[in-house]
């Protein structure tokens, strides 16, 4: 019972666009860490990001 109540007292207050939208929110903003920031042209910004992907053991090369 101890871990449904952090997202039963977050997830109680909104309605269920609400919960789409961030979802949606979060998955746009991690589409643009990975392959937005992935072709910047600034390389520590593309090191970063290159970086942040193989952590998480995402194939890239
Ligand atoms: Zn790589």
């Amino acid at each position: 019972m101890l871990e449904n109540t952090a997202a039963t007292s977050i997830g109680g207050s909104l309605t269920s666009h609400q919960r789409i939208a961030a979802g949606l929110t979060a998955a746009l903003l991690g589409m643009f860490m990975l392959f937005g920031v992935g072709f910047a042209h600034s390389d520590v910004v593309h090191n970063t990001a290159h970086d942040t992907r193989h952590a998480f053991t995402f194939p890239c090369h």
